[in-house]
């Protein structure tokens, strides 16, 4: 099967985080079709394993690919569009995949490189199930000296024939803060306002702001009537960094300034944090590396800058070198996460060639 039909076929089949079955069926026939030797791995993901035929097999590296769709009715109106009523490839993760497919295909062909290659057939990136905390859970590249773990995603801002990197820390970790700021006073009249208490409170959240953390309260909730205060005012906020030791001393000193607010207010703060996925961070030797070689491969190779958004690959540049590129699918595919969202899929190509391209030369060096 070529890149582009599989990539259709995961498309007409779309499938939840943590409900690709028939995805990971799909994935398993095409990998035996080829000989390539495979398992289950983190429920409904797949991990293939290409060795090469000379090298320290020990050596690896990880191509990491999503494979998860999203609740969105599909709008497209292309002849291969989502079947299935309500879910819809709108992440451009059944491209990644079928980038992953087409990458193995080359590398089992000829096998002519040093070391293994692991493919790794994610589920569930999307809305925060941390498929990838689900994969390492099971410690899959425990035996193995991991050279590098590489994946990418489409990038609408981009032209096809473009790659964009960030060297470093490229992507926030993401945390859901939310509290219950509680008065421990009687209610009525004369009561100490938990309001006025959650409001301090929104005042030591919004000082954390700055260059490396970005704290947003976007939700307030109290319902008080005149004469009768509110009796415990709600509070959630949303908390990016890129740092993961800086993540954590925050948190810490969330902790100490709730405990400052209720001495001061009389009030009970009860704290909920909702531990999203941590910082995307490049390696930056790899990433420079990787630049270099889609230059000389002719391709237009693009800066980016660090972004807000999150994504669970952070899970793996924690612990190994790693690298979380770009990959152009022209401006006209439109936004990612929406019904109309249509990647080119002349990128396939682009990504493909590139990917087997960046595992020859870490492999081989
Ligand atoms: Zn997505
Ligand atoms: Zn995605």
């Amino acid at each position: 099967m070529n890149t582009v039909d599989f990539r259709r076929h995961l498309h007409s089949h779309p499938e939840l985080s943590f409900e690709e079955h028939s995805t990971a069926a799909f994935i398993s026939e095409q990998l035996d079709a080829l000989g390539i030797e495979h398992r289950p791995i983190a429920g409904t993901g797949i991990l293939a394993r290409i060795e090469g035929r000379r090298g320290n097999l020990k050596r690896c590296v990880v191509l990491r690919a999503d494979i998860d769709a999203l609740p969105l009715q599909e709008l497209t109106g292309v002849e291969w569009a989502s079947q299935c009523d309500g879910v819809m490839h709108g992440c451009g993760h059944d491209c990644h995949a079928a980038i992953l497919y087409g990458v193995l295909k080359r590398l089992q062909l000829e096998r002519d490189f040093e070391g293994t290659v692991l493919g790794l057939f994610q589920p569930a990136e999307e809305r925060g199930f941390a498929g990838a905390r689900k994969v390492l859970e099971e410690d899959p590249f425990k035996e193995y000296d991991v050279a590098a773990v590489i994946g990418e995603h489409v990038d609408a801002d981009l032209e096809v024939g473009e790659l964009g990197f960030c060297p470093g820390k490229f992507m926030a970790s993401a945390d859901e803060l939310h509290f219950v700021v509680k008065s421990v006073t009687a209610a009525g009249r004369m009561a100490k306002s938990p309001i006025v208490a959650a409001a301090d409170l929104i005042m030591r959240l919004n000082a954390f702001n700055s260059d490396v953390c970005k704290v947003s309260v976007y939700r307030t909730v109290a319902e008080g009537i005149a004469d009768h205060v509110a009796e415990e005012c709600r509070v959630e906020a949303m908390m990016r960094t890129y740092d993961e030791k800086l993540r954590g001393r925050i948190k810490d000193m969330i902790a100490h300034a709730t405990e400052e607010v209720e001495y001061k207010y009389d009030v009970e703060v009860a704290t909920d944090i909702h531990h999203g996925y941590p910082c995307v961070e490049n390696d930056t030797q790899l990433t420079y590396e990787a630049m270099l070689l889609a230059d000389s491969h002719g391709y237009v190779v693009r800066d980016l800058e660090r972004i807000g958004g999150e994504e669970d690959f952070g899970c793996y540049s924690q612990l190994y070198p790693s690298l979380y590129y770009r990959l152009g699918v022209s401006r006209a595919a439109g936004r990612k996460h929406t019904a109309t969202f249509l990647p080119d899929e002349r990128a396939l190509a682009v990504g493909e060639e590139f990917m087997y391209q960046l595992s020859l030369s870490i492999l081989n060096k």
